[in-house]
């Protein structure tokens, strides 16, 4: 194989550098490497900005889990085995329970191009056609800061589809986009096979002609009852719910294209939606969330499948009036600010609003998209403050200007508030992965959200209890109580004094 190969001063170094430094060095080496077209193009899906990019965990997590979350799918990492070692950490952490492949490399593995040929080995050893359908490769950011071409492996090796993907924490940024990364790579292979002939449908599949009904794509991971609620709200229009994107299994990749739209939940998969537009669908935004988002999306569907104007009425009429009575029936009262990295933040801020609560900031580590701009509307209409690609420094000053009750956030937020004896929910792990559709979503947000603003005598009591320890000069184990000796800090003080006066005297001389 004819591997392009960085020369030594071009590629970018083994180790070291990363996300905590040497951005500008590693986007200067993907450019050498050739890979300027390919950045270019990540620059256009996901831009960043006001900030270079949000503090969250490794982007190619995203990418990661949407290939382990699939059947008969290997995935093989190529990058630092720290990024690695952090990547199948937390991918576990998340219940992967399935092996992560890796190719290690060091300096000069990289440069001599002996990374791109273990990486074509460990491909032809893992595509055995009887165990997957796919293997997923993901360069890592050294390997794409060095150009390790991953788009010289076989497209297909007896069947198996190889399916190399580059995701560098300098070009995509944030996890949310990088499930993109992988879907929307996935989903142009499926056309170009559905393009080229007869497909197989999924498992367990009803297919369309069958049932006579024109399915609705749900492009963006939700809770798993979710679909189930859609496929009922869509009944009365003669539509039924189709798949998930990103999908379970490779051949729901064609199912998900042969839709009549596609309703993009998640607004960030703007190379999914590429390839959904590219095979003729049309693509709708936000999501059935609350009484007047259920109305906005059901309309929205409908017209856009061509159903008419009363059966769009006759499944408006079915939901709506149950989604009323479990937003009254559970309300929400309280001031509360939200921030996340899932890309549904603004969705979870709709259903906040009409549960009663007072919401004044909703930040997303996602930029603003087409399909996210009726919900940011809406928001901002009813006083609250929208901040896309937010970054961790406007969720806590966030925090500070509007003294919430209840602080839903990223982890650093959510430890912020605590210092402050303020109750806080983490987004990922308490709120995105809760049913937020339809009557069901409706309901499931206040349990969680009035237990925990009932929690603030609590963290009174706690804050009056621990007040003072472990902070300042008393941080630390001890094993007797902590003596101040603010004698030391004096002396020190003068110490330093003295010398920084002695240096500025010697640069006179
Ligand atoms: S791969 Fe992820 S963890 Fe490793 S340097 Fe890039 S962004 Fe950081």
């Amino acid at each position: 194989m004819n591997a392009r190969i960085p020369s030594a001063e071009l590629a970018a170094p083994a180790d070291g550098v990363g996300c905590h430094a040497g951005r500008a060095q590693m986007q200067q080496a993907a450019q050498a490497a050739g890979n300027s077209a390919l950045l270019q193009r990540y620059a256009a899906d996901y831009p960043q900005g006001p900030h270079d990019q949000p503090q969250s965990m490794c982007p190619a997590f995203g990418s990661l889990r949407v290939g382990l979350r699939m059947r008969r799918v290997a995935t093989v990492l190529s990058g630092s085995a720290c990024c690695v070692y952090g990547l199948t950490f937390t991918s576990h952490f998340y219940g992967a329970r399935r092996s992560v492949g890796y190719v290690p490399f060091n300096s000069e593995t990289l440069v001599t191009g002996k990374l791109f040929e273990d990486i074509r080995e460990s491909v032809f050893k893992l595509a055995d056609p009887a165990k997957v359908d796919a293997v997923v490769v993901i360069n890592l950011c050294v390997p794409t800061a060095s150009g390790v071409p991953l788009r010289l492996l076989p497209r297909e090796i007896d069947g198996v589809r190889i399916i190399g993907i580059d995701v560098p924490g300098f070009g995509v940024p944030t996890h949310a986009e990088a499930k993109d990364v992988l879907a929307g790579a996935m989903l142009a292979y499926a056309r170009a096979e559905a393009q080229a002939g007869p497909v197989q449908a999924p498992r367990n599949w009803v297919p369309p002609a069958r049932s006579g009904k024109p399915t609705v794509t749900l492009l963006g991971e939700v809770f798993p009852a979710d679909p189930v609620g859609i496929g009922m709200m869509l009944e009365p229009m003669g539509l039924a719910c189709g798949p998930v994107v990103p999908t379970r299994e490779w051949r729901e990749l064609y199912a998900a294209l042969d839709c009549a739209v596609v309703a993009a939940l998640h607004p960030f998969y703007t190379a999914s939606v590429r390839e959904f537009e590219a095979a003729g669908r049309a693509v709708v935004g936000s999501a059935p969330v609350g009484y007047e988002g259920t109305a906005e999306w059901l309309r929205a569907v409908g017209t856009a499948c061509g159903v008419a104007a009363d059966k769009i009425a006759a499944a408006q009429n079915q939901m709506l009036p149950a989604i009323k009575g479990a937003l009254a029936r559970t309300p929400i009262k309280g001031r509360i600010t939200l921030s996340g990295y899932e890309g549904s933040e603004l969705l979870v801020g709709r259903l906040l609003v009409e549960s009663g609560a007072d919401l004044r900031y909703v930040g997303s580590a996602c930029p603003r998209t087409p399909w996210s701009a009726a919900d940011a509307e809406w928001l901002q209409a009813r006083g609250v403050r929208v901040q896309f690609r937010a970054s961790l420094e406007q969720d806590l000053a966030a925090f500070e200007e509007f003294a919430p009750e209840l602080a839903i956030g990223t982890t650093p937020v959510v430890q912020h508030a605590k210092q402050r004896a303020t109750p806080a929910l983490y987004f990922t792990n308490l709120i995105s992965a809760r049913p937020l559709m339809g009557p069901v979503g409706a309901g499931s947000l206040a349990q969680v959200i009035n237990a925990a603003l009932a929690s603030k005598p609590r963290f009174d009591e706690m804050r009056a209890f621990f007040e003072g320890v472990g902070v300042g000069d008393c941080g630390g184990v001890w094993s007797s109580p902590p003596q101040p000796h603010p004698e030391y800090r004096e002396f020190h003080l003068h110490k330093m004094e003295k010398l920084a006066r002695k240096r500025k005297a010697e640069e006179m001389v």
